[in-house]
């Protein structure tokens, strides 16, 4: 006889939905504070090592309960994605490249012995719910549902171990456009003291474990009058990321080409879903050279100096692009230039056109596989 335990996956065609008796009032768009506001359920799936997963539930927004001994307590078993809903003029609802996302999570968790499951099939729960609640979604342009899956190891054992249980779990919370009128160029702090990833390490994952130990740092940043920090890595200060953003450096290179340059994945850098877009975008263009290379603060400063810098600016899904303005490095403020046509504009046109192109296909305004009806 057989006995290999046949465990269950996740099945959309399974899921309970237990609704919200007493729904909320809906907060005033303009009041939104990212991440504050829940819509009124959430999703729930159980694992265990002995049957796999279990029923998807989708019932009201509230408290998990779990006992102090749960593993993801002590030992941070716990990996997450953030994704957005969008609704187009037409009322349809969209989600951007959620593929790219339900990917990213089942590597996430498999780095951390968290299980694996079949993403479609979690795509297809996370449609019902949002379905469910797409009241929660604003309908302005520039106003999303932010999406908050996230996997716990919840076995009470406090060995350092592979849980034996789990639970996934999907949030919704309504947010405002990162940027309210325009765009704000930030000025960066180039941390030279600390890392936020390193070769063999976790800053390819998305896992909980990544984001406390950079607070400090964030804040150290804040105080001294900077809007983030610009992570380095290694004896020649290679850019990585900007605080929890891809980063993109636009500059005439030494042999007088144009070029779009990002750090490439080696393992240090998380793999934004807006970072993949804005490379795809700038090949699919191929009005510059577009590459994914080791870049160090010194080929900037370099190029900085001899007015070869063209644009910087972070990319994520929060912001979509967020332009810098300035770079406080080894004591000195260097500037990065904006828009050399236009001194009152806060971002470059290579900046602008990205963001332009993003929002529009994210709002179904230019027609693109990336934006998914659902
Ligand atoms: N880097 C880090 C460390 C992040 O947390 C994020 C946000 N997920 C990103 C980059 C940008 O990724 P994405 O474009 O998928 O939002």
């Amino acid at each position: 006889t057989n006995n290999a335990k046949q465990l269950a996956d996740i099945d959309h065609g399974k899921i309970r939905i237990q609704r919200s008796e007493n729904l909320k009032s809906l907060v005033p768009i303009k009041d939104l504070i990212f991440g504050r506001t829940f819509a009124d359920h959430m999703l729930e799936i159980e694992w265990n090592a002995n049957q796999g997963w279990l029923d998807p539930i989708i019932k009201p927004y509230g408290k998990i309960s779990l006992e102090p001994s749960a593993m993801v307590f002590h030992y941070s078993f716990e990996c997450f994605e953030g994704l957005k809903a969008y609704k187009d003029k037409d009322g349809n609802i969209r989600l951007f490249r959620p593929d790219m996302n339900m990917k990213r999570f089942k590597k996430s968790a498999t780095r951390l012995t968290l299980p694996d499951f079949n993403g479609d099939e979690l795509l297809k729960c996370l449609k019902k719910l949002i379905r469910l609640d797409e009241r929660w979604i604003p309908a302005e342009r520039g106003y999303s549902l932010y999406i908050r899956p996230a996997i716990i190891g919840t076995q009470e054992s406090l060995g350092v171990g592979a849980t034996t249980r789990a639970l996934l779990f999907i949030i919704c919370s309504p947010v405002g456009p990162y940027y309210k009128t325009g765009f704000d160029a930030v000025r960066l702090l180039a941390t030279t003291d600390k890392v936020r990833a390193w070769p063999g390490g976790t800053g390819d994952a998305k896992i909980g474990g990544n984001y406390a130990p950079c607070v400090q740092t964030q804040i150290e940043a804040a105080k001294r009058g900077y809007h983030q920090n610009l992570w380095l890595f290694g004896a020649e200060d290679e850019i990585t990321e900007v605080g929890t953003m891809n980063c993109f450096v636009l500059l005439k290179n030494e042999q007088g080409e144009t070029e779009l340059v990002t750090p490439p994945l080696n393992g240090t850098i998380l793999a934004g879903v807006t970072r993949d877009s804005i490379l795809s975008l700038a090949r699919s263009w191929n009005e510059f050279k577009v590459s994914e290379r080791k870049i160090t603060m010194l080929e900037v400063v370099k190029a900085q100096e001899e007015g070869r810098l063209l644009e910087m600016f972070g990319a994520g899904t929060a912001c979509i692009v967020s332009p810098i303005k300035e770079i406080h490095y080894h004591g000195r403020d260097f500037s990065i230039p904006l828009d050399p046509n236009d001194p009152s504009s806060n971002a470059g046109p290579a900046t602008k056109r990205f963001a332009d192109v993003l929002v529009g296909i994210q709002y179904g305004e230019i027609p693109h596989e990336w934006s998914v009806v659902v």
